[in-house]
């Protein structure tokens, strides 16, 4: 009976990977398809001081445009690039657009503001990464200061002088570092100290727990006083209602990023985003 039931779930264990194994296949092929038949858009959450009631900078957010199945949200299938050295292309392209989109910005008359990008720890570790990035901002000559790159905690598993390495070089070109979905990774805090960083983000299942026991909130309280502890910006993400609003404003937290504010927004939405505060920042001055 054992061995009989034994059999039937090899069997069932190999029709699924199979399953899993094709699938997967067919996946990478259609997001190389994809970059090459250019079905990747960015949209860009505005980031919000509240302290000003002002934009401060955007993250830029990839969505896949499938010919088939409509908008493909990156839960969906960055998990599945990282798997390969596909993460890298997909990171490339998203840095191009963003420089690109950068530049055009430029060219209108008013403020514009940084834009955060994810960077995988793959693409990260990549030989040529710092290059590649300075080599971009020359070719459109845009600031490095307009540019943000956002890492997760999975990023310093690496050797730790290849980061110190790779980040002073990012700093140098002025470009900002931000620890994404901070507090749910494995690392030490060992780190924090070491590299040159500049943004802590707490991650948004701290924040959506903040209204639901003081716990939840004490979590966030301890990121806010260990982030100016260490004279680092800090971001909260996943804001979704005021009372979250309100207790983060409490704790000295005035960076927020998330639905309460403004969702992730096409280019167009965002740049009008820019042009109307532009337009209030010149009224306050001559009225
Ligand atoms: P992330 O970098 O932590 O990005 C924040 C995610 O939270 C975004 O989801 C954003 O739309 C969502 N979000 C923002 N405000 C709220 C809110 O108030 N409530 C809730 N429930 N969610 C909120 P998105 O765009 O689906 O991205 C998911 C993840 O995919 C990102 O997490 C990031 O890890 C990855 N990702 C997105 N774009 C890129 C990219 O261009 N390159 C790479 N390598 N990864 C990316
Ligand atoms: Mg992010
Ligand atoms: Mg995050
Ligand atoms: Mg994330």
């Amino acid at each position: 009976w054992a061995k009989q039931n034994g059999r039937d779930n090899a069997k069932l264990f190999q029709s699924y990977m199979a399953k899993e194994v094709t699938s997967g296949f067919q996946k990478e092929q259609d997001i190389k398809d994809a970059l090459d038949n250019d079905q990747f858009f960015l949209v860009f959450q505005p980031q919000i001081d509240t302290a000003y009631g002002r934009i401060f900078g955007f993250e830029a957010l990839i969505r896949w445009l499938h010919p088939k199945m409509g908008t493909i949200s990156p839960d969906d299938f960055i998990p599945q690039a990282e798997e390969s050295n596909l993460i890298c292309r997909i990171d490339e392209w998203v840095l191009e657009k963003t420089v690109k989109t950068l530049d055009t910005w430029r060219s209108l008359e008013f403020d514009i503001q940084p834009v955060a990008v994810n960077i995988s720890g793959r693409h990260f570790a990549a030989e040529g990464f710092l290059e590649s990035i300075q080599t971009l901002l020359e070719r459109y000559d845009v600031p490095g200061s307009w540019l943000k790159i956002e890492i997760t905690e999975g990023v310093f598993i690496h050797n730790m002088d290849y980061c110190v390495e790779v980040m002073s070089g990012l700093k140098q070109l002025g470009v900002e570092i931000s620890v994404d979905d901070f507090g749910t990774g494995y690392s030490s805090l060992h780190y924090l100290k070491m590299l040159p960083l500049d943004v802590l983000k707490i991650d948004k299942s701290f924040v959506s727990e903040i209204g639901d026991n003081v716990e939840g909130r004490k979590i966030c309280e301890a990121i806010v006083q260990l982030a100016q502890n260490l004279e680092l910006e800090v971001i909260a993400e996943g804001v979704e209602n005021s009372h979250q609003c309100e207790v983060l404003n409490s704790l000295g937290c005035h960076l927020h990023q998330g639905y309460y504010h403004h969702k992730p927004l096409i280019e167009e939405a965002a740049l009008e985003m820019l042009r109307t505060q532009s337009l209030q920042v010149e009224n306050s001055k001559t009225g």
